[in-house]
């Protein structure tokens, strides 16, 4: 194989279209579905050249395109590359080793969460990471939103569509979300913010019934009764497996710059894992063919 692609959103696949067009292999290893993160979303309005499109449609056009140019992809997580002495590298997973002459490291970002006791066990009986994967089931329902970015807002303004009651919860007064955004769901009848506060507890029985919350300036709890809590406080990156390999910043990013090119030789970075100030699809797509062409190259 010539070029070993860890992650298949839209930077690894972006990388693999151009890997095949320049006449060279690539194997895609992703850890789970294909598409990366954009596949959580409904609407995607700023890709240029596409006025809109859902986040699914789009990782499958990808997807395809990258398949039908000859790239391989398996669903397997990477847990290990392995440099050799000859400048070439081994891909480990828990079942496979793969040899390769390059290595595109695009293993985006992962959502971050709130630390709270029972967090984990309510996951899919009421907490929630993904509003556009999992909104529908609380139809009807009293909801809370945690967060104060763009994500956040617009998972409250989706919510507001279908759920009777939706609390948006933010730790701050002021959103760093768009303005524009902000004053949209500001207006929805059947929302309120919850500001200056921060969720501090999760009360449940078998699922949520309940959230916690405490405002940061008089220290006054208050309970929200509502039965799906969706947290969106950002994202952090997945590269300790790689923190030997190559080089990360203090926040686990892989430091590389526009040209991608990491620490080690024959290691490139694309998307949202690596330093880089905006995290977009065209960010990750333009990446992506950075990466391809310079692994292309090192490959000889
Ligand atoms: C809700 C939401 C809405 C968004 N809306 C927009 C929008 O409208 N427009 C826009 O431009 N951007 C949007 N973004 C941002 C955009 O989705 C990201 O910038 C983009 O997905 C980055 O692509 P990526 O390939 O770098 O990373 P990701 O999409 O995060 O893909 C990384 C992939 O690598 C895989 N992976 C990680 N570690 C391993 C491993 N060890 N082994 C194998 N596989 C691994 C992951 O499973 C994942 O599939 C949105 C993001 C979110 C969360």
């Amino acid at each position: 194989m010539d070029v070993v692609i860890i992650g298949a959103g839209t930077a690894g696949l972006s990388a693999a279209i151009y890997v095949q067009r320049a006449g060279k292999s690539a194997l895609v290893l992703e850890g789970s579905a294909y598409g990366g993160q954009i596949i959580n979303t409904l609407d995607v309005e700023n890709y240029p050249g596409i006025k809109h499109i859902s986040g699914f449609e789009f990782a499958t056009g990808l997807y395809e395109q990258a398949v039908e140019l000859g790239a391989q992809v398996e669903f397997e997580t990477v847990l290990q590359v392995e440099p050799k002495e000859d400048g070439t590298f081994t891909v480990k997973t828990a079942d496979n080793a793969y040899d390769c002459k390059a290595v595109i490291l695009a293993t985006g970002v992962r959502r971050r969460e709130l630390g709270l006791d029972k967090e984990t066990e309510l996951v899919g009986k009421g907490v929630s990471y993904c509003a556009t994967c999992d909104g529908a089931f609380y139809k009807g329902k009293d909801v809370a939103v945690f967060g104060g970015g763009n994500t956040a807002v617009e998972d409250a303004e989706f919510l507001t569509r279908f759920c009777n009651k939706i609390y948006l919860i933010h730790r701050r007064d002021q959103f760093r979300a768009d303005a524009a955004e902000v004053e949209k769901v500001r207006e929805k009848e059947n929302l309120e913010m919850v500001l200056n506060s921060n969720v501090t507890a999760l009360l449940a029985e078998d699922r949520l019934t309940a959230v916690e919350v405490t405002d940061k300036n008089t220290l006054e709890k208050r309970v929200l009764p509502v039965s799906g809590l969706f947290v969106a406080i950002g994202q952090v990156p997945s590269n300790q497996a790689f923190a030997d390999l190559v080089e990360l910043d203090e926040s686990g990013y892989i430091v590389a710059g526009e040209d991608c090119l990491t620490s080690r030789p024959g290691v490139f970075a694309a998307g949202d894992c690596r330093t880089k100030k905006v995290r977009q699809l065209t960010t990750a797509a333009a990446d992506g063919a950075i990466a391809a062409l310079a692994a292309c190259s090192y490959s000889g």
